[in-house]
């Protein structure tokens, strides 16, 4: 059995070399005879969870080329190890899944990256259109030109003419009013945004790589969309454009009140930068600074479960302490006095629910 298992071990490991494993050229093939491309051509980018190749579809009337792009998610276990954090606490994905079945794994990432695709695509929102799927192979729409070259992701950009700066600045609200698009419509936090996962053409940004986006009920999203709203803001100043604070920009993507589309969206902006504290005023600003590191740094409970930290409470009652908790009389009759620290059945459990790759299932 140890053999069986460090041989479907190398398998696995063969995806994330740069050749296509016997399974996916099977998967591609099928998807040739059913239509859905016609030719798989090089690839676009090599990744770390996955590689994206170009293709093309022709009509089966007109012969007319259509360009494609087809993402191979690569089934090596360790990348995707610590990707758990996105899907446990998310209903769409209750159960959790199987950390010993990398395959399921994969399938699963490349089914979010399709429906969330699905979704933000759905809604409008400039992003690639999602085609066709079958285990872990996504067939999507190119974002690029008809011969094959893919539009420069943002952080390679190059704009050109006089007026750069106001182009910069001009993105800069387009993407946040994509966010909230993406927010208050598609209900998603993209939680992996930066310039690298947005492409440029043409005035246009396009959302891409939303396979960890995840629901505002997710435990985390808000958490993720703090680090997206950072993010963004860190390279938008990079480039000069004169950013809204964190705090602000948080609070226009979330408040369900306010328009969804454009031009509402960015008069909403506009009225921000109207109405925030001069950054002409020294004190103002260095206060404003400080409530943005104050912001990255909070913690924003969404659930239950994180305003009450079961365990330390817990800790605490059975130490004769915590008759300050709002729940203390609930809990004093179950507690028992915790462990030493070392020995806790608690503290080993955790442990070995960590230990993904040995097949260990996660249960529900
Ligand atoms: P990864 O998980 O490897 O980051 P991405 O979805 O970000 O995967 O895609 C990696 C790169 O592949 C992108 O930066 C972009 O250059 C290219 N790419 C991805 N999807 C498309 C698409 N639909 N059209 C054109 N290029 C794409
Ligand atoms: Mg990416």
């Amino acid at each position: 059995k140890q053999d069986d298992e460090r041989d479907k071990d190398k398998a696995d490991r063969a995806t994330s070399e740069q050749v296509l494993d016997q399974r996916t050229r099977m998967i591609l093939l099928q998807m040739i005879n059913r239509g859905a491309v016609s030719e798989v051509h090089g690839a676009i980018s090599t990744g770390k969870e996955a590689n994206v190749y170009g293709a093309v579809s022709y009509d089966e009337e007109t012969g007319a080329a259509t360009q494609r792009a087809v993402k191979v998610y690569k089934t090596a276990i360790l990348v995707f190890k610590d990707r758990e954090r996105y899907i446990t606490g998310e209903h769409r994905f209750k159960g959790g899944f199987d950390k010993g079945n990398s395959r399921k794994m994969v399938k699963l990432w490349a089914e979010k990256e399709y429906r969330n695709l699905r979704r933000i695509h759905g809604a409008g929102i400039p992003s690639p259109e999602p085609l066709a799927l079958k285990l872990h192979v996504l067939v999507m729409g190119f974002l690029g030109d008809g011969k094959g070259w893919a539009y420069p992701r943002l952080r390679d950009a190059n704009l050109k003419g006089d007026d750069v700066d106001q182009q910069w600045q001009s993105l800069y609200a387009q993407l946040l009013g994509t966010m909230r698009r993406m927010y208050q419509v598609c209900k998603l936090v993209h939680a992996d945004l930066s310039e690298y996962n947005i492409l440029y053409h043409d005035g246009q940004l396009y959302i891409i790589d939303v396979s960890q986006s995840v629901e505002p009920d997710h435990p985390r999203s808000l958490e993720f969309l703090r680090m997206d709203i950072k993010n963004v803001g860190d390279f938008f100043r990079r480039k000069g454009v004169d950013t809204l604070p964190d705090r602000a920009i948080f609070n226009f993507i979330t408040v369900p009140e306010g328009p969804v589309e454009e031009p509402g969206m960015a008069e909403a902006i506009a009225k921000l930068y109207e109405t925030r504290p001069s950054a002409a005023n020294e004190e103002e600003a260095a206060a404003e600074e400080v409530d943005t590191e104050v912001f990255r740094n909070q913690y924003i409970p969404q659930t239950l479960e994180q305003v009450y930290d079961i365990e330390k409470d817990v800790k605490k009652l059975g130490l004769g302490e915590g008759s300050d908790l709002v729940y203390s009389k609930l809990l004093a009759d179950q507690v028992v006095a915790p462990k030493p620290e070392g020995e806790g059945e608690e503290a080993d459990q955790d442990a070995s629910e960590d230990e993904s790759e040995e097949g260990a299932s996660l249960g529900s």
